[in-house]
């Protein structure tokens, strides 16, 4: 007999107790990062092999990798809110990063499993303006907080914290772990800043590289040929949009005086250099890459250490056996592909985030799933593991019998995706969305430029090449039209968006429908 049926059957009719003989709910840690690409974990095996990360790569080899994890809106307090909510942005109401503010009193998964018996923590970044709710503890960053001595919000209260803000983050969240009541189920959101800009590694990872020479992305000059006017004009590019401080001419702040020497110590005789071979054109972006590879997997070795930290923990205590452990990120990241930094695109590296799920006793070691699930999901996974009930209103499907090797014969094929945040910070124009397996078709509207584009991933996996008007496509074409339709209608996507959801303080309503007239061609 599986025991979970068991435990899930038990919670159900409410008849659990903290027994020891008794099957008990399981713990569920998910530890959270911010703009983690996938390219950057080496268990995912991205040809560039960025860097080692043994830890991540151990949750992988005891659980399941999950390569094609997508967001629906790829903004950090956006997919935060999905995740909290198990709905989309046009019904949790957190639509970007400009002026929208999460409404703590609706339905999040926290609280139910609060209601359910769990004692609950989030600890780290939060990003969604209002203080949490559903946690019987939190201490977060404000806004998208620091990398050095991060002040900090400890229900409601001020607090100033010394040291690496991702090794705080740890430490915090160890010790909500050690100081919890045992005698209750747990679920901890260990919830980091890192990798998110400007990138700033602790001082012990900081040449940890050995001045390698990072292999460049093939398209790390993309002429943007062939696709709409979106690509060409976002702010985005290590070539036009990386900063002095992006790039570490200029230190982050808040560093000590001490923290200060030690950073200087590496950057300044290599700034020295930099500033001496006085760079332009290609040769300039092929050094803010190499910088940015730097300072970006400097960042993520900290995350990794952080996961190794919470498994030890976990192993330690001995919690690991009925512990879900969950690494994700609230979406990808571009990594010098297209020349960019940043996220927001349907594109795939933003797209997908990474996904890594270890639960003992359901998830068999080393499996990779391949179907398109979502952080939509995790919401209704973490019910289902909890054997609480799962609200009609949320969106998403549990990753269960997935996760137990079981994939339902009707677990979706084709994905909704929207972005809305227009035009500060980064000039991505409002887009929305059908991915399947193979293709996408999209939707840039909200501007003076409306237009549809279609990729094919199996024959162009970089997605440089819009094939809307091919006539070898126009079956494809429509059938995703008519699956596109379908899924907003499903979804209850509105017709008329707010202008505010675009950023805008004021104007009329928004149309997102419109002609479907093909790309302009560059
Ligand atoms: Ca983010």
């Amino acid at each position: 007999m599986n025991s979970l049926l068991l435990l899930t059957g038990l919670a159900v009719a409410g008849a659990l107790t903290a027994s020891a003989a008794a099957p008990r709910q399981p713990n569920i840690v998910l530890i959270f990062s911010d703009d983690h690409a996938y390219q950057a974990i080496s268990a995912y095996g991205d040809a560039r092999r960025l860097l080692e990360t043994p830890h991540l790569d151990r949750l992988a080899k005891s659980g399941m990798r999950f390569d094609r994890a997508l967001v629906p809106n790829s903004i950090c307090g956006p997919s935060r809110a999905v995740v909290l909510t198990g709905k989309y942005n046009h019904l949790n109401g957190f639509v970007n990063n400009s002026n929208s503010r999460f409404d703590g009193s609706q339905v999040t998964f926290p609280k139910l499993l609060q209601k359910a018996g769990y004692q609950t923590a989030v600890i780290g970044k939060w990003h969604l303006v209002s203080d949490p709710t559903g946690f019987d503890f939190w201490q977060i960053l404000p806004g998208q907080g620091i990398y050095y001595n991060p002040p900090m919000i400890r229900m409601g209260e001020q607090v100033k914290m010394e040291g690496y803000t991702t090794d705080v983050i740890t430490d915090l969240s160890i010790e909500w772990l050690r100081k919890r009541d045992k005698s209750k189920p747990f679920l901890l959101l260990s919830q980091h800043k890192a990798p998110h800009r400007e990138w700033a590694p602790a001082l012990r990872h900081l040449g940890a590289d050995g001045d390698r020479v990072y292999p460049e992305p093939e398209t790390l000059f993309d002429d943007y040929a062939n696709r709409g006017i979106a690509v060409r004009d976002q702010d985005m590019s290590l070539e036009k949009t990386f900063t002095p401080r992006d790039a570490k001419l200029d230190p982050p702040p808040n560093l000590t005086p001490e923290q200060r020497k030690a950073w200087d110590a590496y950057y300044e005789p290599r700034n020295a250099k930099f500033r001496a071979a006085n760079l332009s054109g290609r040769d300039l972006v092929r050094w803010r890459y190499q910088r940015y590879m730097h300072d970006y997997t400097g960042t993520v070795r900290a995350v990794d250490e952080s996961v190794g930290r919470v498994l030890d923990y976990l192993e330690k205590e001995g919690l690991a056996e009925n512990t879900i452990v969950v690494y994700s990120s609230d979406q990808g990241f571009f990594l010098g592909e297209h020349g960019w930094f940043d996220k927001r695109w349907i594109f795939e590296e933003s797209l997908r985030t990474p996904l890594l799920v270890r639960w003992p006793g359901v998830t068999r070691g080393g499996s990779v799933s391949k179907d398109l699930v979502s952080t939509l999901d995790f919401a209704e996974t973490f019910l289902d593991a909890a054997g609480v009930a799962i609200p009609a209103e949320m969106q998403g499907h549990s990753l269960r019998p997935i996760l137990a090797g079981r994939r339902p014969a009707d677990w979706r094929t084709s994905f909704y995706y929207q972005y809305f945040e227009w035009p500060a910070p980064h000039r991505v124009r409002p887009h929305y969305g059908v991915v399947t397996d193979r293709y996408k078709l999209v939707h840039f509207f909200g501007t003076a430029d409306d237009y549809w584009e279609l990729y094919d991933r199996e024959k162009d996996p970089h997605e440089l090449r819009n094939v809307l008007g091919d006539p070898a496509y126009a079956t494809t074409r429509s059938e995703l039209e008519r699956e596109l339709a379908r899924l907003r209608r499903e979804l209850k996507v509105p017709e008329q968006i707010p202008p505010h959801w675009l950023g805008r303080q004021a104007g009329d309503q928004t149309k997102q429908g419109g002609k479907k007239k093909q790309a302009k061609q560059k």
